[in-house]
């Protein structure tokens, strides 16, 4: 099963990090300023994980 990423909302405190991290593009900000991941484009490299201060990305 293909391994992605969800952004917890609970946690998220919209950095803007896991933006710049993904290297292929799969961080949504909504017009809300929500971040989230489309699980399409999400290879599952997990580099927004390391990369989070608050560890609120996490495997889906
Ligand atoms: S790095 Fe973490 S806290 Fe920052 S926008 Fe991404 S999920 Fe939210
Ligand atoms: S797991 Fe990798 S590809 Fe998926 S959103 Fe995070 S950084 Fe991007």
């Amino acid at each position: 099963m293909k391994i992605v990423y969800r952004i917890d909302q609970a946690l998220c405190v919209s950095c803007g990090t896991c933006d710049m991290e993904c290297r292929f593009g799969a961080i949504r900000i909504s017009d809300q300023g929500k971040f989230s991941i489309d699980a399409e484009v999400c290879r599952g490299c997990g580099l927004c994980a390391a990369s989070c201060p608050v560890d609120a990305a996490v495997k889906a």
